[in-house]
């Protein structure tokens, strides 16, 4: 066949995962846990199939879970959101992501995305047709870049992706960067795509601050986060989207004919077990203490190590290490030292000229220490 994207590649994550797998490298790469969920959720699930909890539920998702999630945002971050016509229930963050961009970008519009970004974003806009602006982080610290923002925005610029705790940096939005961007975009009519999936992965004491607690951006804002990364079920792919009601609206459009609904029984089981928030309020603390213990680590190796603020991920300078490039070395590091990373330049169109590399640690102890035995050798 002729090809409607001859340009576009495999993900990153495909890549070096079945790289990892095929030497039998600690696979430190793609970004999931190798331990096992809360087996009370798992039972939660299992009784809603049991129950017969097993048919299309409804197109938005089942009301129990987008009120769980619309009374986790009003205790979180203090915005409530109507669970009847402002939460959304979707395949993952992934498919709220593209589903937002599909049903607010027309062929021509502008939006802006702060590189790096989340390796979906870019070929998600061009797949709605619109033209991709590319503002970079701060090199090396990975802050927002305010004026490089406001110079980008023009007449066409129809929506802006943010995204802390931020993937692959670690890095967090803090108060007043969101005061910032709020101000900036207080003029315009530019959407605001927000993607949270780490929302609740902050540390030392830091406070996640969601689109969702600054009036001017949730007013024109998508909040996205992902059940996946919060309860250790990468592999359920069940999100959500709150938006106000036109926007939601606008989404619902197109998610209506994109997958119509979502995995009936995991909504139910979801529902149940968020009751209890001390299941998303103790998350800070458990992954803490594994990043604490992968940073300790990599102070035996040779990496300059950058900060982790957020996220379940931690990102090294390999200058001191290697003279391969950044995608060189992670194949290498995979191939020959048995521990599989993520290249920064996955993650960046082109202009890429760091080199550093992504860990995840959201990983058992013992499969750190044995990555982290590894890496001390280099
Ligand atoms: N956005 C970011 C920044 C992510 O890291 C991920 C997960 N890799 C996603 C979106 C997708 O989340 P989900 O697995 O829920 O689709
Ligand atoms: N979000 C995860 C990461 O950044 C992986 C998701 C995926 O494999 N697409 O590693």
């Amino acid at each position: 066949v002729q090809s409607k994207f001859p340009d576009m590649g495999t993900t990153i994550f495909t890549v070096m995962s079945a790289l990892a797998t095929e030497k039998d490298a600690v696979n430190l790469g793609q970004g999931f846990p190798d331990f096992d969920c809360d087996p009370l959720l798992v039972n939660a699930v299992c009784d809603a199939m049991r129950k017969g909890l097993n048919q299309y539920p409804p197109m938005a998702g089942i009301a129990p879970l987008r009120e769980a999630v619309a009374g986790k945002i009003a205790a979180s971050h203090g915005r409530r959101y109507d669970a009847g016509s402002e939460v959304t229930i979707t395949a993952g963050a992934t498919q709220a992501i593209i589903t937002a961009i599909l049903a607010v970008v027309r062929p021509g519009d502008e939006v802006i995305v702060l590189e790096p970004c989340y390796d979906s974003y870019v070929p998600n806009i061009e797949l709605a047709g619109g033209t991709v602006v590319r503002v970079p982080l701060v090199p090396h610290t990975f802050r927002p870049d305010f004026d490089r923002i406001a110079a980008a925005i023009t007449g066409r610029t129809r929506a802006m992706l943010i995204n802390s705790p931020h993937n692959p940096s670690a890095t967090i939005w803090s108060r007043e960067d969101m005061l910032r961007l709020q101000d900036l975009l207080a003029p315009t009519d530019v959407l605001l795509i927000s993607d949270e999936v780490y929302e609740h992965m902050v540390y030392d004491g830091q406070e996640h601050q969601s689109a969702a607690r600054f009036p001017g951006l949730a007013a024109r804002a998508f909040i996205v986060s992902s059940f996946g990364k919060t309860y250790h079920v990468t592999g359920w792919k069940v999100g959500y989207v709150a938006a106000p009601a036109p926007l939601t609206a606008e989404f619902r459009k197109v998610h209506q004919f994109n997958v119509f609904t979502v995995n009936t029984p995991v909504q139910h089981g979801l529902a149940t077990y968020m009751g209890d928030p001390q299941r998303y309020l103790t998350l800070p603390a458990f992954y803490q203490r594994k990043r604490d213990l992968f940073r300790e680590g990599l102070k035996r190796t040779r990496f300059e190590i950058l900060p982790s603020e957020g996220s379940f991920f931690q990102c090294v300078d390999i200058s001191g290490v290697s003279d391969l490039a950044e995608d060189d070395f992670c194949k290498w590091l995979t191939t020959e030292i048995g521990v599989a990373a993520i290249p920064l330049s996955a993650f960046y169109g082109n202009g890429f000229d760091q080199r550093v590399v992504r860990f995840c640690f959201a990983k058992k102890e013992e499969t750190l220490n044995t990555a982290l035995d590894r890496l001390a050798k280099l």
